[in-house]
């Protein structure tokens, strides 16, 4: 892919670029007050959503084409750029009749192949950044898929933003990270801008800082970040919004390590390690918890924990499937086995 910069000519060319705004513009009063007081902290790139996908109907789905003229004055008035999210054709057209300056594709709408191409119809002709977060799921082809039809249209200031991966276990995130797949696609396409959305993945505000320096520990170009005036009475995404004096406390605060030419491909080969091994950790903590929840049932149940049948099942499915993938059936056996120690320990807990 032959890729243009998406660096825009007031924007500094420095890592990380910024996009910070609101999850959505709601009134006049509010983008301009949040505008100001990002702009005022440095902020050159402002995103407001104008048409919220909502995943439940009755939710706050965008104040919609009445909101663009707020944004245009937050060009005027301010001299930043704006931000927004299309989801349709209609949206693109509106959205360049006031002349926003960056175009988004959200998670929801890169899910779906006939979405993306109505889009990229849309944009056929056009010189402007696009955006595209990642799908809903973890299917890094529809994602590279939705990059390839924006670029099939003709727009070469492409860039991807990571926001996490849909879940139903949020206890931690509210979208999983899955690191391993933006770093599989910086490896498919190395020179893709990526950009890191820690709102959408943390959905909670606790998790922007930390969020943010594990994007830049793994060298992600940017960073687009939910900042509101007022975020406790957002109307969409509040428990996740930060002030603009929050958000420049920790841009202020994050440390930005640059990966040096010489050991570039070692360092990137390792991280990626760190990062399925994070994985790792993750999936099988869930492990745990599920089996937890087993072991729940088989003491209301009255039922024994050792279920040696079942056990001898995934045992033999397991070495089958792990030699398919070019592992060792001895090997694959032992991790099998600590696991299931492991599952029975907490087991053997929660029947005291
Ligand atoms: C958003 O950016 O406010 C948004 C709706 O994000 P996503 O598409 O990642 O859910
Ligand atoms: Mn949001």
């Amino acid at each position: 892919m032959e890729l243009e910069s998406i660096l825009l000519p007031r924007v500094d060319a420095k890592r990380p670029l910024i996009i910070a705004g609101p999850c959505s513009a709601e009134t006049e009063e509010q983008v301009m007050q949040t505008a100001r007081e990002l702009s005022s902290r440095g902020i050159k790139i402002f995103r407001a959503g104008i048409w919220k996908p909502r995943t439940k109907p009755g939710g706050f789905e965008g104040v919609g084409a009445e909101g663009l003229p707020w944004l245009k004055r937050v060009q005027k008035e301010l001299g930043m750029y704006t931000a927004v999210e299309v989801a349709t054709a209609k949206h693109v057209r509106e959205a360049l009749s006031h002349n926003v300056d960056i175009l988004w594709i959200g998670a929801r709408t890169s899910a779906n192949p006939f979405a993306v191409q109505e889009i990229a119809d849309a944009l056929e002709g056009i010189d402007i950044p696009v955006l595209i977060k990642n799908p809903v799921n973890p299917d890094l082809d529809l994602w590279i898929g939705a990059i390839e039809r924006i670029y099939n249209a003709g727009i070469h200031r492409i860039g991807a933003i990571h926001r996490g991966f849909s879940t139903s276990d949020k206890k931690i995130y509210r979208n999983l990270p899955q690191w391993h797949i933006p770093i599989e696609l910086h490896r498919q396409i190395p020179n893709l801008p990526i950009i890191c959305d820690p709102s959408h993945i943390g959905g909670k505000r606790e998790l922007i800082a930390p969020l943010c320096q594990h994007a830049m520990d793994l060298n992600f170009d940017g960073l687009i970040i939910e900042s509101h005036c007022h975020p406790d009475k957002a109307w969409s995404d509040a428990a996740q919004q930060i002030t603009p004096e929050v958000l420049d406390f920790i841009l202020n605060t994050i440390v930005i390590r640059d990966i040096t030419q010489s050991t570039e491909n070692l360092t990137a080969l390792r991280r990626q390690i760190d990062e399925l091994d994070n994985s790792l950790l993750e999936l099988l903590a869930r492990r745990m918890r599920k089996s937890n929840e087993i072991g729940i049932y088989k003491k209301e149940h009255n039922m024994p924990i050792l279920q040696e049948q079942r056990y001898d099942e995934i045992l033999q499915n397991r070495i089958v499937q792990a030699k398919q993938m070019d592992m060792d059936g001895e090997f694959m056996k032992t991790v099998l086995v600590a696991i299931h120690e492991e599952s029975i320990r907490h087991q053997m807990e929660i029947m005291k």
